[in-house]
């Protein structure tokens, strides 16, 4: 959900006129054969092939079906059979799109001997014949990852000193998603603020073939400088935490809705643009296409769903004990919303309508502090949970271990630039 608010961001970030700007460029990313890895760092698992197959690669293409690929390869209609309705987990190998790549070993005979599917770029499906029945088995190979380094300093936007960092734009996505809480991307950034970062390539035999996860990033927005550390917790969920561990995420996001224009603010004197009376406006108008999804604020439980009055389709949920956020005039709600149901943050509730009173489609969302209305665009924002108590220790030796190697880094790309002059 957050990344799609930030394709909004950095779709408009990208509009930002140049500034003409006389810094000196030094936007680098860099890359050192250094043994930078933790100690998980998993090896890398071969794909294990029997040496004796002799495998014939296909591509699916439109109107493919397992039983066509594999009839023309010369295999017969009841061996498909056999072969799809022997293991469940071959069930899978019947379930192609268009693309996929499938291989087949078919003997002399046209009989087929065995066949795997490709599921991703480190996942195969297999299935052998061993002369009885057919076997499945699922083979997964592990990423190799690499530690790399990006500098920049901000000439225009965010998003095109990384992408002369040589960074991808799923990596400045991911880096502006770390500090969107901290960051406005667009009010806040001035030219000359800058950012470093360590994040991780994968590698499959060596070659790159996607971005892992940021590990530490700092910005420096203006005169403060904010930082960022991946810590993954003991119970598996990953967290971007501050150097104290508090965790880089408010419980609640700002805005429900993408893509959308503040049509009407907080006030508590304003003239209702349908009822034509002064009436207080106890939350914020967000202007946006009928049928744009709305966000659930934060985590937590749903109170209420259903019309109520000139409010319309209403959702309103409870976040603990203080807070709630209720969202008006929608066109319909998520499949799953009643009342009970949880919630997480950024999840869909409902679609921006104009049921109620409402002059057009829009979503009124209310923000309440033990139940007193505030506004929505100014109130201060609690932080989500940081570090569990217990894991404190383990997570300072490790922003210790990465500002270590984050400083290696930085000096060594200083060192290249320097002798690049
Ligand atoms: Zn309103």
């Amino acid at each position: 959900m957050l990344t799609l608010g930030l394709v909004g961001v950095l779709f408009v970030a990208i509009l930002l006129p140049e500034t003409g700007s006389t810094l000196p460029h030094h936007s680098t990313s860099l890359s050192l054969p250094l043994p930078v890895r933790d100690s998980s760092a998993e090896a890398v698992t071969m794909v294990d092939r029997a040496p004796q197959r002799e495998w014939h690669e296909l591509q699916i293409r439109s109107g493919d079906t397992l039983g066509k690929l594999l009839r023309d390869q010369g295999v017969s209609a009841a061996e498909v059979h056999a072969l799809v309705t022997s293991d469940a987990a071959l069930k899978e190998l019947a379930n192609l799109r268009v693309g996929d790549i499938v291989r087949v070993d078919v003997d002399e005979a046209g009989s087929l001997r065995a066949i795997e599917r490709q599921i991703s770029q480190v996942e195969i499906l297999r299935g052998e014949f061993d002369g009885i029945q057919w076997q499945a088995e699922h083979i997964k190979r592990e990423y190799e990852r690499q530690v790399r380094y990006a500098e920049a300093v901000i000439e225009d936007s965010l998003f095109i000193a990384g992408q002369r960092a040589g960074m991808t734009d799923n990596l400045i996505m991911q880096l502006a998603n770390i500090f969107a809480w901290d960051i406005d991307f667009i009010l806040d950034i001035r030219q000359g603020d800058h950012f470093r970062l360590l994040y991780e390539e994968l590698l499959l035999d060596g070659e790159k073939v996607g971005d892992g996860a940021i590990l530490m990033a700092e910005f420096w927005n203006r005169d403060r400088k904010v930082s960022a550390f991946r810590f993954e917790t003991a119970e598996g969920r990953t967290e971007y935490l501050d150097p104290l561990g508090n965790s880089m995420r408010r419980e609640f996001i700002r805005t429900p809705v993408e893509f959308a224009r503040i049509s009407s603010r907080f006030n508590p004197n304003r003239r209702h643009p349908v009822l034509n009376t002064i009436r207080a406006h106890r939350g914020v108008d967000y202007a946006a296409p009928s049928g744009t999804p709305i966000r659930a604020a934060g985590d937590g439980r749903v109170e209420f769903v259903g019309v109520r009055g000139g409010y319309g389709n209403v959702v309103v949920i409870r976040h603990g004990q203080a807070y709630s956020t209720l969202y008006a005039h929608m066109r319909g709600f998520a499949s799953g919303i009643r009342t009970g149901s949880r919630v997480r943050q950024g999840q869909t509730i409902g679609y921006v309508g104009m049921t109620g009173l409402a002059s057009g489609p829009h979503l009124h969302y209310e923000f309440l502090v033990n139940g007193v209305h505030r506004n929505p665009l100014t109130v201060q924002l609690p932080k989500a949970q940081g570090i569990p108590e217990g894991e404190r220790k383990a997570f300072l030796v490790q922003v210790n271990r990465l500002r270590n190697q984050l400083a290696l880094y930085s000096e060594a790309n200083t060192l290249a630039l320097n002798d690049g002059r």
